[in-house]
């Protein structure tokens, strides 16, 4: 039997005819940037996680560097940031001029170290930028606490939590600005690149939107009038196709990007989004039946703290001898995924931020022994067993 890692087709196939139908309007409507899905998705998806306003955006790395802008984050800032997560939360920090500052991780959990974020707190320190690592929430009532302390803003990382919740509340939802993913191997993935931004700051969401297109138009109006304190209402006019021409697209006045969800994309989004909660229940009972019939295996299994629903974007398991363990399961056609073999702090491109092997030595730990089986939602009960029995069997 193969199993991959994750399963995008069995998936597609589940909404296929429904997903082409729209798609297919999208194609016939030629209204391809900013189209009518876009808009309806964004309200839809605001509503989902329960904030004021969802800002879609072309890929998640994108939603990281907009939002920093957006806080006002950019040369000689720092940024408080977990080492053990996907380059683009490092990455965006720098993108914007500022320097990721690494706190080190829980063992269990694989979330920032919540004990150890004050210590690396200077007066350059401007955000906090939590990752709901694997789609566990990072312990967020600790972090907001020291945030409002020190008069930090939160940006939390949720690429991989559509749907996640810490007490009672939706990751996205929690900081001052949620940044998400859509990336097709997310837990609501798209069939190419997109990403969101959610907050309820009337002012965070006005630059957003500025930023996402130029600078320009209306949105640029009144993000360089909420920057200049400048009082002025402007006018919001008919609504434009930006597909073809829009005049006031020939006005600017910040700088910003293109960076923009395309219609068909969101137009697929809306077709899964009623879908997500359904997915995120199964991957929880696939996490469940692992915690059972795995515990007595030799493997670490991963620890879910209480008042939190985890999205289980991945079920990620420790083993002493990882290598041999992920050839034995390839050899019998189980696919693994090693999540993450290099910390941020001990990548390349950041040496000259001056970390050192040891520095971090939870983060270093894991980096060694981590690697995710596959916990996607359409995974079948012989698969599972599959999985289960040999992996009870190679780690006695
Ligand atoms: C995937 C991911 C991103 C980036 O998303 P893209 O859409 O691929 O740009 C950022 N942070 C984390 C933790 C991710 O897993």
């Amino acid at each position: 039997m193969n199993i991959s890692l994750v399963d995008l087709k069995t998936q597609y196939k589940s909404i296929e005819k429904e997903a082409e139908r729209k798609v297919n309007d999208v194609l016939s409507s030629a209204s391809y940037i900013m189209g009518k899905d876009v808009t309806e998705f964004e309200k839809e998806f605001a509503e989902y996680i329960g904030v004021k306003h969802a800002i879609s955006v072309g890929n998640g790395t994108d939603a990281l560097v907009v939002a920093l802008m957006a806080c006002g984050i950019g040369k000689g800032d720092e940024v408080i940031t977990t080492p053990f997560t996907f380059f683009s939360t490092a990455e965006s920090i720098s993108a914007v001029g500022a320097t990721p500052v690494f706190v080190d991780v829980e063992v269990d959990t694989y979330n920032i170290d919540v004990t150890k974020i004050e210590e690396k707190i200077t007066k350059e320190t401007k955000a906090i930028m939590p990752v709901h690592i694997f789609g566990q929430p990072a312990k967020m009532d600790e972090i907001n606490k020291i945030a409002k302390k020190y008069n930090l803003k939160v940006i939390e990382d949720v690429a991989q939590a559509v749907g996640s919740e810490y007490k009672d509340k939706k990751c996205g939802a929690i900081g001052d600005v949620g940044c998400f993913s859509f990336f097709p191997t997310k837990n609501l993935g798209c069939a190419g690149d997109g990403g969101m931004i959610t907050t309820s700051n009337d002012d965070i969401a006005t630059i957003v939107r500025a930023l996402r297109t130029h600078g320009s138009g209306e949105n640029g109006q009144r993000a360089y009038n909420l920057l200049n304190n400048i009082s002025e209402d402007v006018k919001t006019s008919e609504d434009h196709d930006d597909t073809v021409y829009n005049p006031l697209k020939y006005y600017n006045y910040l700088i910003g990007f293109n960076t923009r969800l395309d219609t068909v994309q969101a137009a697929l989004l809306r077709v899964k989004l009623p879908y997500i909660d359904e997915w995120n229940e199964k991957r929880r009972v696939n996490a469940k039946m692992y915690n059972e019939k795995l515990k007595s295996s030799s493997l670490t299994l991963p620890v879910v703290i209480g008042e939190v629903k985890s999205v289980y974007n991945m079920y990620v398991v420790q083993s002493e001898n990882r290598e041999e363990v992920v050839n034995q399961l390839k050899e019998r056609g189980i696919s693994t995924g090693i999540y993450y073999p290099v910390p941020m702090h001990l990548q390349k491109v950041y040496k000259d931020l001056g970390y050192k092997e040891g520095d971090l030595p939870v983060s270093e730990y894991l980096s060694h022994r981590t690697f995710a089986i596959p916990i996607y939602p359409e995974l079948t009960q012989e698969q599972k067993d599959y999985i289960v029995n040999n992996i009870v069997s190679i780690c006695r």
